[in-house]
């Protein structure tokens, strides 16, 4: 299982970069976690739009969906080039049901997953846990029967998630804030709450994502190490995650 990050600003995304984007490769299936900002654009760095096996949305801020109709034009093209055939499935949370029509296009498909279901994709296993954030929000946890990746998109802090993230491999955990903000309203973490929630969870190595656009974030890896004695790595495009080498 080979993770690449696509994008991981918050927000939006400065110059050259992306927002919320991972890339999920293992045994020529290929999987793309949100499509976020300048994701479409930056996917095509590392794979040809036409590898795209799957899409998993785990919510629908702008952030995480804004290259959505992008991804569905590229489909649209590359079918009637021959490039692809059938429709591209984009899985997304049933309760974000109005925005959820807008998956469906002449070359992809919305379908839905469930909290309570887990969801097998090509190699994969994607478990879910709601998220505390203003809107309907998942973690996702994706397995291959022999590692775990967890990343836990957007959400404040809360104690259940470390349950969630057990064990994994790798925890993608979103530092929007420094340590002793208050990130809780908008429903974010500080980059303590990253490493606490990776001690936790006793997890192998901490990437921190969903950057913020002020202050030093090599700030945030050294907060965030004060309480997790394991890796902690900043989550920038083209850092690669792979535990076959
Ligand atoms: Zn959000
Ligand atoms: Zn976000």
């Amino acid at each position: 299982m080979k993770w690449t990050v696509i994008g991981s600003w918050g927000a939006y995304p400065e110059a050259e970069g992306a927002t919320s984007c991972y890339l999920v490769e293992q045994d020529g299936f290929t999987l793309v976690i949100d499509l976020g900002s300048g994701a479409l654009s930056r996917l095509q760095q590392y794979i040809d739009l036409s590898d795209i096996d799957a899409v998993v949305i785990s919510h629908f801020h702008h952030d995480h969906v804004a290259d959505i109709g992008a991804f569905q034009y590229s489909c649209l093209v590359k079918e009637q080039l021959g490039e692809i055939e059938g429709p591209v499935s984009i899985y997304a949370a049933a309760d974000g049901v109005t925005d959820f029509d807008e998956l469906d296009h002449i070359a992809t498909a919305g379908r839905l997953y469930r909290i309570e279901k887990p969801l097998e994709l090509g190699p994969f296993t994607l478990s879910f846990i709601q998220t505390k954030h203003p809107k309907s929000c998942h973690a996702i946890r994706v397995e291959n029967g022999e590692s775990a990746v967890v990343y836990t998109a957007d959400t404040a802090f809360f104690p259940e998630l470390a349950g969630f993230a057990k064990g994994s491999d790798l925890l993608i955990a979103e530092s929007s804030f420094y340590d002793g903000m208050d990130g809780s309203g908008p429903g974010h973490m500080t980059s303590t709450e990253c490493g606490q929630l990776a001690r936790d969870a006793s997890v192998s190595q901490l990437w921190l994502t969903h950057l913020p656009h002020f202050g030093e974030h090599a700030q945030l890896v050294q907060e965030a190490k004060a309480v997790f004695d394991g890796p902690v790595e900043l989550a920038r495009e083209g850092l690669v995650f792979d535990l076959r080498r």
